[in-house]
């Protein structure tokens, strides 16, 4: 017997692989983005009263409603925007389950969906999985700003989606009110729909506003807003996260999403929601990550590598231009090997592997381990 599978030239992710090579190597790890501390007793302690409470069979398909009652809450304190907590939004096993399920719903061999590169790494088998096709937009280092021109120059009437992700994962960039201006008028009257992926909406530094898809109601209409609590709340593998989208997207999106998974993790559910009754544990992000930028930053001022302040997520790329030519996916790994020190080669985000000499970092770490991995980057 001779199978192909549908992911024929896939490779195994680079999140795994830079993880399992530090861990061969007794590296620091910077290279997957998880913090390396743990997550509020609180909130812990809530889980286990939600188990203990009795939260142990089916949730709803849509989720636990008081979770959904506390999404919507936060949507409308904070974008002043507003999500029937009963239509309208969904709990998914993270980020990424939505994401595919949004793909599998609505992508149909041949129609096209415009992705910006780099891109996160689980968008492009997504689309292909359903015979899509998808148009890549590269953005240049070191700013990786979207070119209006060129992204309208793109859609036509296969279009049927575009993905946007702000901040951004792998860049740590933001998108502007002008850019979503900019989208907003280009899918003015059309039939596209938008996936905005604002998984680290919670993760913004200097100032700057998360301009999330919700604030632009024409954009909002056409629109599914993802969003995770695992990036939020320190717990990346609790994989729980949500969507939203006006009822008739959602309608079609719980057609594939009840034979997909039916309903997430219960307990946790319920705990997160209880959680959430203080805003404190989601508005202190920014700062509280900020905090651990700028010392990771400063730590390396004085170092070979060049960098522009991340805006926005826990991570910050760092360009070795000066240091070496060699290929970012063999530097990486030499400085995993050789060195101690685990990153991510931006180059397997980007359309036919462009390398601009940049690595990414995590700094979702201790600050204990943000200053070994910088008294590593000192020496090289
Ligand atoms: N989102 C995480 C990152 O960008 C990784 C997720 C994963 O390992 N699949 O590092």
């Amino acid at each position: 017997m001779e199978h192909i599978s549908k992911l024929p030239n896939v490779e195994t992710t680079i999140f795994s692989i830079m993880s399992g090579l530090a861990k061969k190597h007794n590296a620091v790890n910077l290279s997957q983005g998880f913090p390396d501390f743990g997550s509020d007793q609180k909130l812990i302690d809530l889980v286990s009263k939600a188990m203990n409470s009795g939260y142990n069979q089916y949730a709803p398909m849509s989720g636990n409603l008081d979770l959904r009652n506390a999404i919507a809450h936060k949507i409308e304190s904070l974008y002043n925007s507003s999500y029937h907590p009963e239509h309208e939004i969904t709990i998914t096993a993270g980020a990424t389950q939505a994401i595919s399920t949004i793909l599998n719903t609505f992508i149909k061999p041949h129609d096209e969906v415009i992705v910006f590169k780099p891109a996160y790494d689980s968008y492009e088998p997504g689309i292909v999985l359903n015979g899509g096709k998808s148009i890549a937009i590269q953005l240049q280092a070191p700013d990786f700003r979207i070119d209006w021109n060129e992204v309208e120059g793109k859609v036509n009437g296969q279009t049927k989606m575009i993905i946007i992700n702000t901040p951004h994962n792998p860049t740590g960039t933001v998108m502007s009110k002008h850019d979503m201006l900019q989208l907003q008028n280009i899918t003015k009257g059309t039939n596209i729909i938008v996936l905005s992926d604002e998984v680290y909406e919670h993760m913004i530094y200097d100032g700057e506003q998360h301009q999330s898809i919700c604030l632009f109601p024409d954009l909002k209409s056409r629109s599914f807003l993802v969003a995770s609590f695992c990036k939020t709340f320190h717990n990346t593998g609790w994989r729980i996260g949500y969507c939203c989208a006006s009822k008739p997207l959602m309608d079609m999106f719980m057609q594939v999403h009840q034979f997909s998974v039916f309903c997430v993790h219960h307990p946790t559910q319920k705990g997160i929601a209880d959680y959430m009754q203080d805003p404190k544990h989601y508005l202190k992000l920014s700062n509280f990550y900020q905090k651990k930028r700028d010392l990771f930053l400063n730590l390396i001022k004085d170092s070979r590598f060049k960098f522009k302040p991340s805006k926005g997520t826990y991570f910050q790329v760092l360009d070795y231009s000066e240091i070496t030519q060699e290929n970012d996916v063999d530097f990486a790994k030499r400085l995993t090997i050789e060195s101690g020190l685990a990153s991510i080669p931006l180059s397997v985000f980007n359309e036919n592997k462009l390398d601009n000499k940049v690595l990414r970092f995590c700094f979702a770490k201790k600050d204990d381990t943000l200053k070994r991995a910088a008294e590593i980057l000192n020496t090289i």
